[in-house]
């Protein structure tokens, strides 16, 4: 099977092909005891409770709650479910503390409801500008709560870390963690150690430098920040023994894009070595050329850092993708773990990065144990001994095109993986697809677009490329991977990419949501499938487990939106208008609202659109430009306007009014007039013209 999607991770999304098979708060309103270190650390333990991101600090999501299992599991039903006022990608995974969840949705909203009801106790929203969608790589998503004390704490869309009574859900402190003149976003989860709330940040896609920091948990005050790319030496961008280490690895005038490497999403602790794990992002710009005149490893850029959580000190690195060149982050899920390898117990941490190798390593000192590819990669043959990877030269794209395997999403993105003790099995939200890179022979730094360094053009790619990357059939699937021998035990695979994070559990479980609409339970050992549900929009989020008056509920959210949630091959998905959060537990027997009818979309009268512009331009810079968020040939698979049926295209005032003069920016479409010039403008407006007649067309057939 041959079809489209559209990433909005991905500028150049045309060029892109996969080949596949109510408030009601209590008068008094009341916690328990306060989260401490001794609670995280004793998370594995206590299975009433889901105190922190990945559940404990090993970030396993592996729960022994074993109520649901094998036998019972049909027996699955739905115990409550919450609807949202947002309709965009729902990523959270929830907190279940002393009987009450916290959960974030879209534009970084946070919700308190009872764990057992879904009763609201509170809700907060920190008011994220609408603009500030345009700085998002891939949609307003947020991925959850951290707790402490008596505070919980959310990153915000725009750079803000706010710390929030856990009761009330009254802000305690807030405090800006980014340049705001900075196309800086925070869509990751906080995670605590000692009363330190660490947060990194996003846009590398958008010109940034990363870091992250750590903030007091009472006070809001910053105690550290670790660069993880080196700045302009000549403004202090190069401070200390680690900078000096890592600006020796980068060349030419790197900081001018920012340099990139921001730490999005993963982040793990060691309570044992006392070390905190972080997994950095891509180069900004991905064209290695621009970046750093093509040479040197460019740490710690796709590189997992291990840091003393106290101070932020450097102590080892791991580099996945040295002169990243494709948008390889390592920012993907980070496990630790104790498993026998050669007879012996070792203490690793475990990762899948978007560069499609699955990696053992020694987690207290950082040496590569074990590597192999999980999904077709085509950009290297293979890993030396110390898991550095043999490269093939042409992938780099620096004069011709190349197709490259995996593609900018990765073989494995941002959805959660889990490691299950009980079969020593990883399991992998994968995608094995492959993309074509295009060099920008005229980039220049925009300071209101992306830059990539990626170009669209219809120059073939080079055929030892394509050859490589056409082994890439798998596509969407839930891959379930023995890190011990390295191989495949079982996969499942999906119509669509974008499915989502997995939980495993005691019942010998797997638990995974998918982006056409379900959550589904598999055996873990075999992969069997064992139970489903309609849930009536995508499932992208991480599901948790707790266990409250003997009854063992999994949450989950829906909520179509984020990266990689595929437009093509079907159309789009009959949905809920807004996303929700649904428990399950055994003999639950509420029931979703019945979909309303589907959405009758018309294609606007356009016999006075009167298109003057070139279809064929327009394509290219829709494609390149529009698609990130409108989705694809425009073809939009979420709740992001499918311009097809929008009377705007028949009325070119209304379209430059919003287009260039920006009158919908509070909606989250900026103006495009930096980007675009006038007569582009219209060039757009007539290749979305096209698309639309030709739903007329195919319609009157
Ligand atoms: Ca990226």
């Amino acid at each position: 099977m041959t079809f489209r999607f559209v990433s909005r991770s991905l500028l150049l999304a045309a060029s892109l092909a996969i080949t596949s098979t109510a408030l009601a708060a209590d008068s008094k309103p009341q916690v328990g005891k306060a989260v401490d270190a001794k609670r995280i650390l004793k998370a594995g333990d206590n299975n009433s409770e889901w105190v922190t991101h990945g559940r404990t600090y090993s970030e396993q999501r592996y729960s022994p709650l074993k109520k649901i299992n094998l036998n019972t599991v049909k027996n699955l039903g739905l115990a409550w479910y919450v609807d949202l006022d947002t309709d965009r990608g729902q990523e959270s995974t929830p907190l279940i503390i002393d009987g009450t969840m916290y959960f974030t949705s879209a534009w970084s909203k946070a919700f308190a409801v009872d764990a057992r009801t879904g009763k609201e106790k509170w809700r907060y929203d920190p008011k994220v500008a609408g603009e500030k969608n345009a700085d998002a790589c891939c949609d307003v998503v947020n991925r959850g709560v951290a707790a402490w004390g008596d505070k919980v704490f959310l990153g915000t869309l725009d750079g803000r870390l706010i710390a929030l009574d856990m009761a009330t859900g009254k802000e305690v402190w807030s405090v800006q963690t980014t340049d705001p003149t900075k196309r800086y976003t925070i869509t990751g989860a906080p995670r605590i150690v000692r009363g330190k709330v660490i947060i990194g940040n996003g846009g590398a896609e958008l010109g940034v430098r990363g870091y992250v920091s750590a903030y007091d948990a009472n006070s809001g005050k910053m105690l550290w920040r670790f660069y993880t790319v080196p700045g302009n030496p000549a403004e202090g961008g190069v401070t200390d023994k680690t900078m000096e280490m890592a600006a020796k690895t980068w060349a030419g005038d790197w900081w001018k894009v920012g340099g990139g490497g921001t730490v999005w999403d993963s982040m793990a602790y060691d309570p044992e070595f006392d070390l905190l794990y972080i997994g950095v992002g891509n180069g900004s710009p991905w064209n290695y050329q621009i970046r750093s005149q093509g040479k040197g490893d460019n740490l710690f850029l796709s590189s997992i850092v291990a840091l003393k959580p106290d101070t932020g000190e450097y102590v080892w690195h791991f580099q996945t993708t040295p002169g990243e060149s494709w948008d390889y982050t390592a920012t993907q899920h980070i496990i630790l773990a104790d498993i026998k390898l050669d007879g012996k117990v070792r203490k690793v941490l475990m990762q899948a990065p978007k560069n499609g190798y699955f990696y053992v390593i020694d987690r207290k000192t950082g040496q590569f144990i074990s590597g192999d590819n999980y999904v077709n990669v085509s950009w290297s043959t293979g890993l030396d001994a110390n898991g550095r990877p043999q490269f093939v030269k042409e992938a780099f794209y620096v004069t011709e095109p190349a197709q490259v395997a995996p593609t900018p999403i990765g073989g494995h993105n941002w959805y959660p993986m889990s490691f299950s003790p009980l079969t020593n099995l990883v399991y992998i939200p994968a995608l094995e697809a492959s993309s074509k890179y295009s060099p920008d022979p005229n980039f220049k730094v925009n300071p209101k677009g992306w830059n990539i360094g990626i170009g669209f053009s219809n120059t073939p790619v080079n055929p030892t490329t394509a050859e490589a990357a056409g082994k890439s059939k798998g596509g969407p699937h839930l891959l379930a991977w023995n890190p011990i021998t390295q191989t495949e035990a079982w996969r499942v695979s999906y119509p669509r990419p974008g499915n989502g994070g997995v939980l495993s559990t005691g019942g010998n479980l797997v638990v995974q949501g998918s982006a056409d609409g379900y959550l589904n339970v598999y055996r873990a050992d075999t992969g069997t499938k064992l139970w489903s549900y309609v849930t009536q929009n995508a499932v992208m989020s991480g599901p948790a487990t707790y266990e409250l008056d003997g009854e063992q509920y999994i949450a989950v959210m829906a909520g179509i939106g984020g990266v990689a949630v595929g437009a093509g091959g079907p159309a789009a998905l009959p949905r809920s208008k807004y996303g929700r959060m649904l428990a399950f537990k055994l003999g639950g027997k509420t029931s979703l609202p019945p979909l309303e009818g589907a959405v009758t979309r018309e294609v606007p009268n356009l016999s006075r659109a009167a298109p003057m512009g070139d279809a064929a331009k327009g394509r290219i810079d829709y494609e390149r430009i529009c698609a990130s968020c409108h989705g694809a040939n425009v073809i939009s698979p979420t709740a992001i306007p499918d311009l097809r049926y929008s009377r705007t295209i028949a009325r070119v005032e209304e379209w430059n009014s919003i287009v260039i003069d920006g009158a919908r920016k509070d909606k989250g479409m900026v103006s495009f007039s930096s980007v675009l010039k006038p007569d582009e403008v219209e060039n757009v407006r007539t290749y979305v013209i096209q698309q639309a007649n030709a739903v007329l067309n195919s319609a009157g057939r």
